[in-house]
């Protein structure tokens, strides 16, 4: 519980928070530090130039500059293969359509880790009124409790079972996200009893905070977001997909149309610019986020808040979650960042029925990129235990700015 000297002690929390992050840093850097290592190698050998950002109209044949930066996906995340598209909208969409483009009516679908991230319910067909949803087009669903030891989850795999679907990061769930080494122990276990299934990771909020990803764990296929992690707070707007050429190629057939696949999709040349600038960034900007995410685990924690993860925690995505008390702290909080951020600081944002979740739900983002995590943003489904889950900030500095302001306005309002 908050006490009332608490305002007073701020000034000592924010001390204390600051020590943790720089703590916590010294087992970081190392990662941040390879990952810019790769990037930096992956443009050289793919000798990126400015001819890559002029980009191309109409069909977009032969956009070299998009055609190169799938190479420089696929090299980063050491994959046989990649996608990266603005034809992608989001993260759900980029999810949808390798799921749509791998599986076949009468197959399996078999989520690994208990139940998705919310959005992917409707995708599947579990919410909703199912149109379109995989459900619909005869794609049959299990699910696998985290309960479940890695043994007996393999063990229970359908005999009709075409893909396995491992979420990384928490989503809006109290787990810590997967790290890259129990990835491998999962991909590991499903590989002992069938090695004929392809495993795919939804790698949302993953990217860059580990020394490698999922595929290089075993995983055969990745999805995620640009306007997450590796789109460095530049990208305007795509998704990536990465891993096996095969699987690759199925995808392209869902992502444009069977033939013509990945040879169409023309990318403006600002944007191209955009998503490369974006990537070569993304370690760094996630090495930021992640120290954001460190400092408000310390604040929260000294004033006796749950947290997860915890300061001393491995950290494989950029969420951090707190648990408050009352929904009037969840929405104090997304309102203090609302009103510290660079963009409509003036909106005050309110809990809404937003497409695809089930309960109302509350963001603060005022960011650049319309809505990116990448950028410091605050959500919360307003549903108890009140969970509020923080992410993104591409300058530590900044997000310290606005935590500490969050920070300020939840203890002044619950001594009033
Ligand atoms: C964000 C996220 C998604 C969905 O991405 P959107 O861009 O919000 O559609 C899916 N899975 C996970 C784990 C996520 O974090």
């Amino acid at each position: 519980m908050v006490k009332r000297n608490d305002i007073q002690d701020l000034t000592r929390y924010y001390k204390q928070a600051s020590a943790d992050v720089e703590r916590w840093w010294q087992t970081y850097q190392p990662i941040c530090e390879s990952n810019h290592k790769k990037m930096i190698k992956a443009f050289q050998k793919f000798k990126v130039t400015q001819e890559c950002f002029s980009g191309s109209t109409g069909y977009g044949y032969s956009d070299y500059g998009r055609d190169l930066l799938d190479n420089i996906f696929a090299d980063v995340f050491e994959a046989e293969d990649a996608l990266v598209r603005t034809q992608l909208v989001s993260g759900t969409h980029t999810l949808a359509v390798c799921l749509f483009g791998l599986l076949r009516p009468s197959e399996r679908l078999v989520s690994f880790c208990g139940t998705p991230y919310d959005t992917m319910l409707e995708v599947i067909g579990l919410t909703g009124n199912q149109k379109g949803s995989l459900l619909e087009f005869g794609i049959k669903y299990t699910e696998l409790s985290e309960n479940l030891s890695l043994k007996e989850r393999a063990e229970k795999l359908p005999a009709d079972t075409r893909l396995v679907l491992i979420q990384r990061s928490r989503g809006y769930a109290w787990r810590a996200s997967y790290s890259i080494k129990q990835i491998q122990e999962m991909c590991q276990a499903i590989r002992l009893k069938r090695p004929d299934v392809t495993i795919m990771v939804d790698n949302c909020y993953g990217e860059f905070t580990e020394e490698c990803e999922p595929l290089t764990a075993g995983a055969d296929i990745i999805a995620g977001s640009l306007i997450k992690n590796p789109g460095g707070g530049l990208a305007p707007i795509g998704g990536y997909i990465a891993g096996r050429k095969d699987l690759i190629q199925e995808v392209s057939y869902r992502l444009t149309s069977p033939g013509i696949g990945r040879e169409v999709g023309a990318v403006s040349g600002s944007t191209n610019r955009l998503l490369y600038q974006g990537f070569y960034l993304a370690p760094h900007s996630v090495g930021e986020a992640l120290k954001s995410a460190v400092y408000t685990a310390s604040i929260f924690s000294q004033l006796g808040y749950e947290v997860s993860p915890g300061i001393h925690d491995l950290r494989s995505g950029i969420v951090q979650a707190i648990r408050f008390h009352k929904e009037d702290e969840l929405i104090d909080f997304c309102q203090a960042v609302q009103k510290n951020s660079p963009i409509d600081s003036h909106v005050i944002p309110l809990p809404w029925d937003m497409p695809g979740y089930d309960d109302p739900v509350i963001m603060a983002a005022g960011t650049f990129v319309g809505g990116a995590t990448s950028e410091l943003s605050a959500d919360a489904p307003i549903r108890s235990p009140y969970t509020l889950y923080l992410q993104g900030g591409l300058s530590y500095e900044y997000s310290k700015l606005a935590i500490n302001e969050a920070v300020q306005t939840i203890i002044t309002n619950r001594n009033k």
